[in-house]
């Protein structure tokens, strides 16, 4: 297809999803996205096509944003410590119940979630506790008795406002949960937070939730941003990434991401979470908004929000209907019990007729949430079906309601549960509340980053590739934008068609017969697959098969999925002069462990970027023993339309959409990772409470929140497929691999090439050692990555798999003349170093060692180095015309995590006025 028809089909598909007014709620609300945040953060390419923040001297725009975001949820749900975002509320929960578990040491096996809490959320911690043999008990946490679990309990999870919308008192429950040794923890939406009693303060532990309703569209289930947060004699425990403030050489405050040493790739088998890839580009955008509204915008678009709940609160009542919600009170939504005579069925169809959706609970129970898109005109509607009065007039009902000026609303009845804590006080969210100044904070921040509108990101394993318009266009059509995931399937007749052809495009592309849309990111794939695994074996009476074979090479995930997935993780050697994966080690380990033999995990082509010849042996040796092979798809760029996992022996593989399918980074996530199956998997493929008939037959459960996770981000591969075509797809592929090895030629004679095959080539990335400069120069592989910057690039991936290598992969987007820019800069660079390895320049003092150069530094009235003021920030001539700086010296990532500070600063330590 061209981009024209492409686009007029994606129109077309759009239509045929259903947009009805919506109160469905159930952890997914209508939101208003802030026109200048929509278009300048998500439809903006320097937002949405950066990588995770790694290179924190180039990336001080977005970890600003980022720490903005872990600011707002730690105020607002007055907990110590946030990360910079999870995958969606259901996995959030679920890393809390590990977390929990964790803290027990593993022996405490028991996880009290209370009834009235989302469905999805309860059954994803249910797949998650199984591997480890944690009981989730869903009780009544009012009536429950905590004592019959008292020794066994780790932790217990409730939900504030619950489900049907009650605002409880968990006061002494919190301290019931803690006196039987168990971490309390607490769902919550920041939103009624503006409103209520913040966590922190009736003794939450960890407290987690979703920030989609900050001016995040429901994409019919994501992606959103999750949050979570905890106390500070529990962050070293805390998943996912965190950015902390630290400072530069120069003494100067600097951000960067803390704590590296708990990334995935430094835990591995000791890890407790997978999470890689989370969903930076969605805390961005909940996190602006947050700024452009400031405490007191959403202090009143809450409150607006409880008067319409409860103006149609008193409509119901007076119509003969009861307001279930009981303890004290309730925020957005409230469950109605029908009056007699009135079935749930009956409104729902007059619902239906009205084009509304409804939550319908049982025979006799509906439930609505409402939220700051609800008009006057639109509740209305909504209170029509529960009324007969003809005049029903909302600012009546409102008055009759007892509802005088907004700033009086409260939604805890008794009071008790009213927020009279401050938050957001920093100048950040009390400055940029017009829309000139909040154009030029967006502005400002994305100027200090690096992004695909710059340069290449030669990231290897991460596929930094054109996100072409085209593909971006239909995530923010309306047709997709705005769908909740939980409306009837009827209405989403469009995404069914969508995801349909994806599949099968998928199933093809990768030789598969099942194909599996929920996990929401490379890691969660691995975990979906392993855990088809873990069911395959179990359902032939092999439950104790659970040794998963991993090479030292794979990627930190593949080891933490493992584990997650109840496995015991045995290393397999690689072959130190090629790279490849030691077969007689495999062999061996293959035959001792056969009894218990689960799986292997193996990337193809190799970590090393090579294709290994033995990948079908690989796989024969591992069924031979009973194991089934997964593949981890990461570098399917350098196999789309030439080879399939599916036919050299794999039985499940994942793909990264955001690496190989062209969905962008967004500076840390959104991504998704499917994964595909040969047909004996696929009765064990994630399935989903809220849609019967989805998904395996016999599922290990639900890995995401919900159905398709990110369903709105699946248009980009789509799209992509349609318009490559087969040919297209192909030859996509052989450029990448081509570009490679354009490049790994073209420097060869300038640093070692670490693992090319026998006829020295290698697949769509390659590793430059830099090992050998160490001795000779001092020179390591960090300071030419910082060099890098200072020639405009961003560094390849760093010391993975080899310690103090860069590994580089160009992709099929980049055209020769910024392959030869790259490769000019690394041999630049290499010049750079000979001169230090003649004696000609200091090994300490150099421009390599001290890099990168920020403006204030080469313009400083004071210079005291080696070399000059031109060499330091203008290497090349290139670089004269077309300059990217650096906004902070090199990082001191110690000093940071001695330090650990998550939480906005003082403004003045921004190093900005
Ligand atoms: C990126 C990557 C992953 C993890 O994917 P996420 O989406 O970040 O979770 C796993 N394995 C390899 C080899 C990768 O490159």
């Amino acid at each position: 297809m061209t981009e024209s028809e492409l686009l007029a089909l994606a129109k077309e598909y759009a239509s045929q999803n259903e947009i009805f007014d919506n109160y469905i709620g159930l952890g997914y609300y209508n939101t208003l996205t802030p026109q200048v945040i929509l278009r300048n953060i998500m439809e903006n390419p320097g937002w949405y096509t950066q990588y995770t923040p790694y290179q924190a001297e180039i990336s001080q725009g977005r970890l600003e944003s980022l720490l903005n975001f872990q600011t707002m949820v730690t105020d607002l749900t007055g907990m110590d410590i946030a990360n910079a975002s999870l995958l969606d509320e259901g996995t959030a929960a679920a890393e809390a119940m590990m977390m929990a578990h964790a803290q027990s040491n593993g022996r405490r096996k028991t996880f009290f979630i209370d009834k009235n809490t989302f469905p999805q959320t309860i059954a994803v911690v249910k797949t998650r506790a199984a591997p480890f043999n944690v009981n989730v008990v869903v009780g009544d946490f009012r009536t429950f008795d905590m004592s019959t679990i008292a020794d066994d309990l780790c932790g217990a999870l409730v939900q504030y406002p619950a489900m049907d919308g009650t605002i409880e008192d968990f006061e002494s429950f919190s301290t019931t949960v803690k006196n039987h040794g168990g971490l309390f923890v607490v769902a919550s939406d920041l939103m009624a937070l503006t409103l209520l009693k913040a966590p922190g303060e009736f003794g939450a532990d960890i407290c987690l939730g979703s920030t989609q309703r900050f001016g995040v569209p429901l994409g019919f289930g994501g992606p959103h941003a999750a949050f979570f947060a905890t106390t500070d004699k529990l962050k070293r425990r805390m998943p996912g990434r965190l950015v902390g403030v630290s400072r530069d050489v120069d003494g100067n405050p600097a951000l960067r991401l803390a704590l590296q040493t708990r990334e995935q790739h430094i835990r591995r088998e000791r890890a407790t979470s997978n999470i890689c890839t989370a969903q930076a580009l969605l805390a961005n955008m909940a996190a602006m908004y947050a700024v452009y509204h400031g405490p007191d915008g959403l202090t009143q678009i809450a409150q607006r929000i409880h008067a319409l709940a409860k103006t149609l609160a008193h409509v119901v009542t007076e119509a003969g209907h009861t307001v279930t919600t009981s303890g004290d009170g309730f925020f957005d939504t409230i469950t109605i019990r029908l009056r007699d005579g009135t079935t749930a069925a009956a409104v729902a169809e007059a619902a239906n007729a009205a084009r509304i959706n409804i939550r319908v609970v049982d025979e006799q129970h509906v439930s609505v949430s409402l939220d700051e898109t609800t008009t006057k005109r639109r509740l209305r509607n909504l209170a029509q079906l529960f009324s007969d009065r003809e005049d029903l007039c909302m600012d009546k009902a409102a008055a009759a309601a007892g509802i005088g000026s907004l700033a009086d609303m409260t939604p805890s009845s008794s009071g008790k549960l009213t927020r009279n804590t401050p938050f957001l006080e920093h100048p950040v969210f009390n400055s940029y509340h017009s829309e000139t100044e909040m154009l030029r904070y967006l502005h400002r921040l994305q100027a200090k980053d690096l992004s695909l509108t710059h340069a290449m990101i030669p990231l290897g394993s991460c596929t930094m590739k054109l996100n072409a318009t085209s593909e971006m266009v239909p995530v923010t059509m309306p047709g997709f934008n705005s769908i909740h995931p939980f409306a009837p399937p009827a209405q989403a007749k469009g995404y069914q068609n969508l995801f349909r052809e994806l599949e099968a495009d998928l199933a093809e592309i990768t030789g598969f017969d099942a194909v599996s849309l929920q996990p929401n990111s490379g890691a969660n794939g691995e975990y979906a697959g392993l855990m088809a695994i873990r069911g395959y074996h179990e359902s032939r009476g092999e439950a104790h098969r659970d040794v998963c074979l991993i090479p030292v090479s794979a990627h930190g995930t593949n080891p933490a999925s493992a584990m997650m997935a109840g496995m015991r993780v045995v290393p397999v050697k690689c072959l130190p002069a090629t790279g490849e994966l030691d077969m007689e080690d495999l062999a061996e380990k293959a035959a001792k462990h056969a009894d218990n033999l689960s799986c292997i995990m193996v990337t193809y082509p190799s970590t090393f970027g090579v294709f290994d010849a033995g990948i079908r042996d690989v796989c024969q040796v591992v069924h031979r023993h009973g194991g089934q092979v997964y593949l981890d798809g990461a570098n399917m760029n350098a196999q789309v339309g030439i080879c399939r996992p599916g036919d050299y022996g794999a039985d499940v593989v994942h793909l990264n959409l955001h690496k190989t399918l062209c969905i962008p980074h967004g500076g840390g996530g959104p991504g998704m990772g499917p994964i595909g199956v040969k047909a004996h998997l696929q009765p064990f493929l994630p399935d989903h409470p809220l849609l019967p008939g989805f998904g395996g037959s016999k599922s290990p459960g639900p890995v995401a929140s919900a159905p398709y996770s990110s369903a709105s981000i699946l248009p980009i591969p789509w799209a992509y497929i349609r318009m490559m075509g087969p040919n297209g797809l192909r030859q996509s592929t052989e450029t990448a691999i081509l570009n490679a090895n354009y490049m790994a030629k073209r420097l060869e004679d300038h640093y070692s090439i670490l693992y090319r095959n026998h006829n020295s080539k290698c697949a769509h990335e390659f590793i430059i050692d830099a090992r050998p400069l160490k001795e000779t120069s001092g020179i390591e592989a960090i300071d030419i990555a910082k060099r890098l910057q200072d020639y405009g690039f961003h560094s390849p991936t760093m010391s993975w798999p080899v310690v103090n290598t860069l590994m580089i992969e160009p992709t099929e987007s980049e055209s020769l003349a910024e392959l030869d820019r790259l490769c000019d800069a690394l041999i630049a660079i290499r010049e750079e170093i000979a001169a230090i390895e003649r004696g000609d320049v200091s090994r300490t003092d150099n421009a390599l060692k001290r890099a990168p150069h920020t403006a204030a530094t080469v313009t400083s009235d004071t210079w005291d180095r080696s070399y000059s003021r031109e060499t330091a920030a203008f290497p090349t001539s290139s670089t004269k015309t077309n300059k990217f700086w650096p906004t902070t010296s090199r990082i001191d990532d110690t000093y940071g995590d001695l330090n650990l500070v998550c939480t906005c600063p003082p403004m003045e330590s921004y190093g900005e006025a």
